[in-house]
């Protein structure tokens, strides 16, 4: 059988693909893409002349037991999505996970992610962090989103559409206070890319200081809880007083 390719694509700069993800574009028999005319202008610039088929969240469920009978047949396919890397809060999920169940091979050809892309520069602690895509988009399921966040120590990563960004940190703002370091990655890789830090209130001012300020394509982060010595239970740092004694 052919295997499955999970293709990324660039998150803005043109430039931004890896050689094999073009040599593996230009070598499928079919690429399945969630927009077809947007995914023919990357093409178009690298000169790759294989067919495209959509797959995008509205038909996904149907047209991946399609492609699983390709891929059994022997086709090779690329998966691409708009922007950046398959699955990462865009389609292909159900693909590959049957294409797993049916044993068949999935590929990855790294490259660009915007949620990636976003941490490495944007200065917050990289050891541990939570990614949690979009916020829901109802004003409870929103809210609860981020009180979950209360506790969270790691730093948190969300992507954000640009209507929704400024109520969103207001949110945050209001839920998890103002003491958090918010990180806003706007435009990455592309000629206005900007990286906003400070609390949500110096996000906020910089959001409502210009109109073009809230156009674009937003990564938000934010810093992980400190934990506050004062929510370690009192038994705890009796215990840990007592081992400390113990110790040379
Ligand atoms: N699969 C993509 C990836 O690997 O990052 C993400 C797709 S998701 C539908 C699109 C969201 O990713 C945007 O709303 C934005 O939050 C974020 N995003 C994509 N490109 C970006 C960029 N150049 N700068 C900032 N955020 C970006």
């Amino acid at each position: 059988s052919g295997n499955l390719y999970i293709v990324a694509t660039p998150i803005g700069n043109m430039a931004d693909i890896s050689l094999r993800a073009i040599e593996t574009l230009n070598q499928v028999d079919l690429i399945a893409a969630e927009d077809t005319r947007h995914s023919q202008k990357l093409l178009q610039h690298h000169q790759i002349q294989t067919r495209l088929i959509s797959v995008h969240e509205h038909n996904e469920a149907k047209r991946a037991s399609h492609l699983i009978s390709q891929l059994k047949q022997g086709m090779n396919i690329a998966l691409i999505s708009d922007a950046g890397t398959p699955l990462i809060s865009d389609p292909g999920y159900n693909l590959v996970n049957l294409c797993r169940a049916e044993g068949l091979n999935v590929v990855p050809i790294p490259g660009a992610c915007a949620a990636i892309t976003a941490l490495c520069a944007a200065g917050l602690a990289t050891d541990r962090f939570r990614f949690d895509g979009f916020l829901p988009v109802k004003m409870l399921a929103r809210e609860q989103a981020l009180t979950v966040l209360q506790q969270e120590t790691a730093t948190v990563v969300f992507y954000e559409a640009p209507r929704r960004v400024l109520d969103t940190i207001k949110l945050v703002q209001q839920v998890l206070g103002d003491e958090r370091q918010l990180v806003l990655a706007k435009e990455l890789t592309k000629t206005f890319e900007n990286f906003i830090s400070g609390r949500a209130q110096d996000v906020i001012d910089w959001l409502q200081a210009d109109e073009v300020h809230q156009k674009g394509e937003f990564v938000l982060m934010i810093a992980g809880a400190q934990i506050d010595a004062s929510q370690i239970p009192p038994e705890a740092i009796a215990l840990l007083k007592q081992l400390k004694e113990e110790l040379p």
